[in-house]
């Protein structure tokens, strides 16, 4: 019970997300909507755009979570829009993150 509380209530605050960075013209900062998430995954066919290996719809080719990068950074006027983001494994996140 308290598991399915919750699950909705991370899916209730993803929509409200997703609903106030979609109508808002200044997209808060890091925070990459589901939905957009989901066509950068699909345009990028689960594959790192770094170091180019597959991974599946859950998890990267290291078995650690996906990570939605900005090809252009915030700080350097980068949008959260899809032209902008691309998926990359965490490895080569934390990678370029070291930098
Ligand atoms: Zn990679």
């Amino acid at each position: 019970m308290g598991v399915l509380v919750d699950l909705w209530a991370d899916t209730w605050a993803e929509m409200a997300w997703d609903i106030r960075t979609a109508f808002s013209a200044a997209p808060d900062r890091r925070y990459v909507p589901v939905g957009l998430r989901r066509r950068v995954m699909e345009r990028d066919k689960c594959r790192c755009y770094i170091c180019k290996r597959a991974g599946t719809e859950e998890t990267g080719p290291d078995g650690r979570s996906w990570h939605i990068d900005h090809i252009t950074p915030l700080s350097k006027g980068g949008q959260t829009a899809l032209y902008n983001l691309a998926l990359s494994c965490a490895t080569c996140n934390q990678r370029k993150a070291a930098k």
